[in-house]
């Protein structure tokens, strides 16, 4: 396919994005601006959904967001406390600080890691796509892929043809399924997590302005204020699957759950029993993931984003970041592939899907695969090295030793991992022809 395959074509191009989560906004956001298009959302649910607890926005989210959004603005809604948005590792037993891992000196103030709530920033996202962009009650049931584009159908709606796809419908995705037959299956853990008034703890003395994680081989209690007065609680528990079974996503899980962590970490720090002590209540999550896309793309027509591509399940916390660099890369693939002829003419754009394709897909699998190596790496390193450590000491001197502040994946750069890409293809792929 050439740059002329829509040469006699001069309609917009049609995008249809399946989810209006925090990636689907973003991308909806991203390719609106892009010229000559026609972008709609389709969401499966009624209205906006209030759902999530706390949100970590890594650099590399911010350097995403930085480009589509008044960041200044953003700044309102993120927490970074005493260590300036760092991640702060605490000993499970004794608070004691094991590392920090901040954002590097040179990052912009407004770029470092930080902390939010997920409502607020999925209203502060929703804020930026256009009016009318997102049509809800549309529940996506199959999608077919031919050459001329791809066909929709949904739940009790008409189908829709585009001339390309994007699935953003998160770690369950039809789409994906629809193609890799994968069934998403439990992790072993539970996320328990909340999400209150600041008022509730301000009389516990000695709690850390900061965001903390309390960590012992895989069991891990996150606490940090978040910004709009309130604080967050996340609980990482390797709960059996028969336990897990117990919950739904989301499903508040009220007095049982406090308790069940306030018995879980009853041996723990003494200063996460008085949290979870004044804490209402608690939402559960168990955490199921698939097999992660090795190629994000069919047939020049479909992309994948966010938790569709890849179902991190809370992996890294950086699920965001991983969606918000698909779609900064998929942007700019299509943004390079328009006939630039074109637009300085003022005559309607044309995108050479194949290529744009081509440009996201290669900007983005290695980055992935190398991420998801990084979860065996992890669990490896925990089960085989720190979890046989024979007393405490050696345990700190083992986590130590092994503690990566992983600046390579939270700070990723997808624009130049973009150019990367775009340079390795030489300049004949990139002539623009003037009529
Ligand atoms: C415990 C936990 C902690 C986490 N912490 C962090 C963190 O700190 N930082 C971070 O960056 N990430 C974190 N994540 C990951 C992050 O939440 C996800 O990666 C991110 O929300 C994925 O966004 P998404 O838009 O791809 O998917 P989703 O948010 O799941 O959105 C998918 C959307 O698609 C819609 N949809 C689904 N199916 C259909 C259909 N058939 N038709 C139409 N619409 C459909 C859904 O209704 C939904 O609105 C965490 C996740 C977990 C579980």
């Amino acid at each position: 396919m050439t740059i002329t395959e829509y040469s006699n074509n001069s309609k917009p191009l049609k995008i249809a994005i399946i989810g209006a989560g925090l990636v689907g906004a973003v991308a909806g956001i991203a390719l609106s601006k892009l010229s000559n298009v026609n972008v709609t959302i389709y969401e499966r649910s009624e209205k906006p959904r209030e759902v999530g607890a706390w949100i970590g926005l890594t650099e590399s989210s911010l350097q995403v967001l930085r480009k589509l959004v008044d960041i200044d603005e953003l700044q309102k809604i993120l927490f970074r406390g005493d260590q300036d948005g760092g991640y702060v590792k605490r000993h499970w037993k004794t608070g004691e600080i094991l590392a920090v891992n901040l954002s590097s000196t040179t990052t912009d103030r407004r770029l470092k890691q930080a902390r939010t709530h997920r409502v607020p920033l999925h209203n502060f996202l929703f804020s930026y796509v256009p009016e009318g962009l997102i049509k809800y009650g549309y529940s996506a049931n199959k999608v077919n892929v031919t050459k001329d584009g791809v066909d929709v159908i949904f739940e009790e709606k008409d189908p829709i043809h585009a001339d390309l796809l994007v699935a953003a419908d998160g770690i369950y995705s039809r789409t994906r399924r629809q193609f890799t037959g994968d069934t998403v299956q439990y992790k072993g853990a539970v996320a328990y997590r909340n999400v209150f008034p600041i008022e509730l703890i301000k009389d516990i003395p000695s709690l850390p302005n900061d965001t903390s994680a309390w960590v012992k081989d895989g069991d891990i209690m996150f606490f940090s204020p978040l910004g709009l007065d309130q604080y967050g609680v996340v609980a990482l528990v390797f709960d059996p699957e028969d336990v897990a079974k117990k919950f739904i996503w989301n499903e508040n899980t009220g007095e049982w759950g406090r308790e069940h962590l306030r018995k879980h970490f009853a041996d723990w720090d003494p200063i996460i029993d008085k949290v979870l002590k004044v804490m209402p209540d608690i939402t559960s999550f168990p955490l199921e993931t698939a097999p992660w896309l090795k190629d994000l793309t069919v047939g020049n027509r479909l992309a994948f984003v966010g938790d569709a591509a890849h179902p991190t399940s809370g992996a890294f916390g950086a699920g965001a970041q991983f969606g918000f660099g698909d779609v900064w890369a998929l942007y700019r693939s299509l943004q390079e592939t328009v006939s630039n002829a074109y637009v300085d003419t003022g005559l309607p754009a044309e995108y050479d899907l194949h290529r744009a394709l081509f440009l996201f897909n290669e900007t983005r699998r290695h980055f992935l695969a190398r991420v998801e190596k990084q979860l065996g790496y992890d669990a490896d390193t925990y089960k085989r090295y720190i979890s046989t450590a024979r007393n405490d000491k050696e345990w700190r001197a083992r986590f130590r030793q092994v503690e990566s502040p992983l600046e390579w994946m939270r700070e990723n750069n997808v624009e130049a991992d973009f150019q990367r890409v775009v340079d390795e293809q030489g300049p004949f792929l990139r002539t623009i022809y003037i009529d």
